[in-house]
Order: C-alpha cells, then sequence, then structure tokens
C-alpha cells in the first residue's frame, strides 16, 4: 500500500508548543467587543510550518487533476485552464467587488458581464441571456421554468417534457423538479432520436423537448431540422443542453437549428477549473419570445452606461440566484472566449474533435462500438466483448488506467451502451499523451487476456484501491474529526 494513505489528519498531527506563526501577545483586549472575548483560546491544531506544508503537497498529490496528467472524462470537457485567467481572476478588482457596490463604481465590471452575454448570444445565434445559473443543472431548471412560464402565459402550461435514452441524467431530474412528467424517447440504432418515435410521442401536451447536440454518444443529430418542426408544429419548445458545446463552437449555432433555449456549461466548455461540485456558472441564451421570462436583473447597456435592467420584473421566473452568478467563472470564460477570439474558438473545436478521433481510432479495434456513425469531440465504446472473452469488465480497465497517471473515462454512461467507456480527450491534449493513452490500453487488454485475476485487483500504484462508492456517495463524512491534543 501507498505511504501516503497512512497521512494523519492535521489535527493527529499537533503537539502543544510547536506553531508555524508568530503572533504578538494580546494583552489588552479593551478594543474587542465583549461577544468576541473567549475564555480559551479555538481549537486549532499546533503543527510548525514545514509540517503543514509537507502535510497538504502530500495531500494534494494523493488527488488527480487536469495539472497532473491527461484527464479524459467524458462528457465533463476536463480541458487544460489557462493559468493567466487564474490570476486575473485574483486581481483584487474583481476578487475583492462587494455585490452591493453602487452600479457606478463597477461600470467595468458591468461591461464584462454585458459583453459576455453579446458573446456568448453570438456563439448560440441566440437573442437574450442570463448569466445567474451557478452551472449546467441549474442553467437546465433556469430553461425549463421559463419553458413552463412561456406555457402558461400562453394558457396552456403542458404536462410532460421528451427527453432521448443517451440524455444526460440532469435533463429528466430537471424536468421532474418543475413538475413535469417525463418520456423517454428511444434511441434509433445509430444512437440518435428516431423520427417515427418522435412524431409517435409529440403532442400538444409536450412542453419540450430536451436534446444534447452532438448527443452523449458524441454523434451528430443530422436530422435537427426535422425534429425542430415536428416540436414546434405541436407548440413544444427545443431546448439545448449546451455541455457539448465544445464539439460545435464555430461550426453550428443551436438559434440556428430551430433551438429556442440553451444554457452553456461555461465551466466546460470556456475553461474554469472545475469538478466535485464547482463553482461553475450556467448562463441561458434564449430566443426573443422567451425574453421576457429571464430572471431578473439581467446586464444592459445605454451605449455609454452599464445597469442592471429590471423590467421584465412582471414576466421573469425571478431570481435564481443572490446577486448576478458566479462573477469570477463568468470572467474567465469572457478572457478566455476574448483571447481565443472567433478563429481561436472554431480552432478548439476542430482540436477536440480531431483528437477524439484520433484516439478512437487508434483504440476501437479492441472493442465494440455503440453506433458506426462518426463522432465529434468525444466517443463511446463498449468493453461486452472483453468481458464475455476475459471476465474482465468496464471498471477493471479503468481502475488500472489510473495506475498509469491517467483518470478513467466515464464509465457505465450513457446508461443505454452496456459495459460503456466514454472518452473525451479534449483538444489541449498533445499527439504524444494520446500515443500514451492508446499504448496503455493495448498493454491493459494484452493483460485481460493473460492475467484477469490482476485486472480485478487493479489500481495496484494509487493510494485507495478499490473504496466501496456506494457508502462513500451515500455516507460521506466531511467534518473533520477534532482530537484531543497529544502530550510530548
Ligand atoms: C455536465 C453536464 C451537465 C450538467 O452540468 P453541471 O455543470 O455539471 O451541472 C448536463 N448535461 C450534460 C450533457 C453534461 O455533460
Amino acid at each position: 500500500m501507498n505511504p501516503n494513505v497512512n497521512e494523519k489528519l492535521i489535527f493527529e498531527m499537533s503537539k502543544k508548543g510547536r506553531s508555524g506563526s508568530f503572533i504578538p501577545e494580546c494583552t489588552d483586549t479593551s478594543c474587542i467587543p465583549s461577544e468576541y472575548l473567549r475564555d480559551k483560546p479555538p481549537k486549532l491544531p499546533s503543527v510548525p510550518e514545514n509540517e503543514v506544508v509537507r502535510h497538504f503537497v502530500r495531500l494534494s498529490m494523493l488527488n488527480h487533476g487536469v495539472d497532473k496528467g491527461t484527464y479524459p472524462l467524458g462528457s465533463c470537457t476536463m480541458k487544460y485552464n489557462p493559468k493567466v485567467n487564474e490570476k486575473a481572476a485574483r486581481f483584487k478588482a474583481f476578487s475583492n467587488l462587494h455585490p452591493y457596490q453602487d452600479e457606478d463604481s463597477v461600470q467595468g465590471i458591468l461591461k464584462i458581464l454585458y459583453e459576455l452575454g453579446e458573446d456568448l448570444q453570438a456563439i448560440s445565434g441566440m437573442d437574450g441571456i442570463t448569466l445567474q445559473p451557478a452551472a449546467g443543472a441549474h442553467g437546465e431548471l433556469t430553461g425549463i421554468l421559463m419553458c413552463r412560464a412561456f406555457h402558461t402565459s400562453n394558457g396552456n402550461p403542458r404536462v410532460k417534457i421528451l427527453v432521448p435514452d443517451s440524455s444526460h441524467g440532469t435533463n429528466p431530474a430537471t424536468a421532474a423538479m418543475c413538475g413535469y412528467k417525463v418520456q423517454t424517447l428511444k434511441s434509433n440504432n445509430s444512437g440518435t432520436i428516431d423520427i417515427d418515435t418522435l412524431n409517435k410521442n409529440m403532442d400538444e401536451d409536450v412542453a419540450a423537448l430536451m436534446i444534447t447536440n452532438p448527443n452523449t454518444l458524441g454523434i451528430f443529430e443530422n436530422e435537427i431540422s426535422d425534429i425542430s418542426e415536428i416540436v414546434h408544429r405541436k407548440g413544444g419548445l427545443l431546448y439545448y443542453d449546451g455541455a457539448n458545446m465544445n464539439a460545435i463552437m464555430g461550426y453550428m449555432r443551436p438559434g440556428d437549428t430551430g433551438f429556442d433555449m440553451v444554457h452553456f456549461n461555461l465551466h466546460k466548455t470556456f475553461s474554469t477549473p472545475h469538478g466535485t461540485g464547482g463553482p461553475g456558472a450556467g448562463p441561458v441564451a434564449v430566443k426573443k419570445h422567451i425574453i421576457p421570462f429571464l430572471p431578473y436583473p439581467t446586464v444592459n447597456s445605454t451605449g455609454d452606461r452599464y445597469f442592471f435592467d429590471y423590467s421584465n420584473r412582471q414576466t421573469s421566473i425571478g431570481k435564481m440566484r443572490a446577486f448576478y452568478g458566479n462573477f469570477l467563472v463568468l470572467l474567465r470564460a469572457y478572457l478566455y472566449i476574448r483571447a481565443n477570439g472567433y478563429s481561436g474558438l472554431k480552432r478548439t473545436s476542430e482540436l477536440a474533435v480531431l483528437n477524439a478521433n484520433y484516439l478512437k481510432k487508434k483504440i476501437s479495434h479492441n472493442f465494440t462500438a455503440p453506433s458506426s456513425r462518426d463522432t465529434f469531440h468525444e466517443f463511446v465504446l463498449s468493453a461486452q466483448n472483453i468481458k464475455k472473452e476475459t471476465g474482465v469488465n468496464t471498471l477493471d480497465i479503468s481502475k488500472r488506467i489510473l495506475d498509469f497517471g491517467i483518470h478513467a473515462p466515464t464509465i457505465y454512461f450513457p446508461l443505454i451502451v452496456k459495459e460503456a467507456l466514454m472518452v473525451e480527450p479534449t483538444e489541449t491534449e498533445t499527439k504524444e499523451n494520446l500515443d500514451f493513452y492508446a499504448e496503455i490500453m493495448e498493454k491493459i487488454i494484452a493483460e485481460a487476456r493473460s492475467n484477469p485475476e490482476e485486472l480485478h485487483k487493479a489500481p495496484h500504484k494509487t493510494p485507495v484501491s478499490r473504496p466501496d462508492e456506494v457508502r462513500a456517495n451515500r455516507r460521506p463524512i466531511l467534518k473533520a474529526l477534532s482530537l484531543p491534543e497529544k502530550e510530548d
């Protein structure tokens, strides 16, 4: 077992009298309001500075991150995040902002928000936007609440939302949270929406169809014009889950292909460190007919002055978040978009698609493919053949990948593919990294044939081998217990 696993809690490292700080002793406490005075010092660990540094550096090495190695986690777009944006986000002018500051004192900030909104509308082909939502799933909630408000204002609230069976779990969850009945559409043999199935299910009770394009199999819904026509003919709305924007920026705009609204995952496509819960940003851009329902305030401009616009307060779905969204994530996205420009964003999509197809070509002969269709920025393979032949399953393969300093793919998703491995290398990986990934995959498949028992026990080189993942998810213990201080 890796010795790092025995890393103690910082409280367990504490010994009385040791210290990493030099705080002058306080003798005169008369200036401190009495409610803040305590009779005992707070229970902080006593650890010398060098041990604190080593402790946290060791902890940081226990995990995998995009700054440490390849991280091709499908659907999550774990691309490298430029450090210059991290630096900018820490400028005091940005990080010390107060949400109650007067509009006149934050004109530059409002300009950034306004221009980011304009850029995102241009990228998606939409007419209005809210920057408030704090994540993709939160954007979906915002979008579907606006969908409900739209139908209600037309005198027919409608009761159903359609989602394809390849959809991300947040789509049906969002629809259910908004009080809709969720109806799942079975995909056709190519892994896309089946037009006959859609026709059968689309009626005037359907409020919206939510889709991702390219979908979670990485396949482009090339019948999108027909799909849009069918949904709109019955008065439904078309919702675009924009998590896969990395595949199409500069090539296709959801607004041009019939979508009424789209959420962005700024932390994915436009690069903010993310994972394990945020922070993120999920702006929602909409067509003209949805603008009245946008959360208020939006950011607007008179040309020379920027301001918070409350003019749709009467028809708005309300506020979706305190104040104006996760500003520092919005800022990073703005910088990323402005640094890349139109041609840079287009190039990003090209390289993301190229990298995914290069890697797919190199490893797919080992697996079965759920569809023969071309894929875009990510691809899904099935290890069912390997499992049948050797008993080694997708989980075993993914666990073994970790031994080589690479993050596992997304596995067992989308749900319609058995033993699924979903790989999204992103545009920021070099050819050498992709070649290394392919080499590792060959090695693991060879091991599956020669020594399957070892693979059931993988990984061997990580700090923890096979945690009880179900229990870790259901019963997380997120609180550090403070332990009694040891005497020297
Ligand atoms: C990531 C993702 C979401 C959810 O986005 P969060 O920002 O994680 O809430 C929704 N749909 C798809 C297809 C995704 O990949």
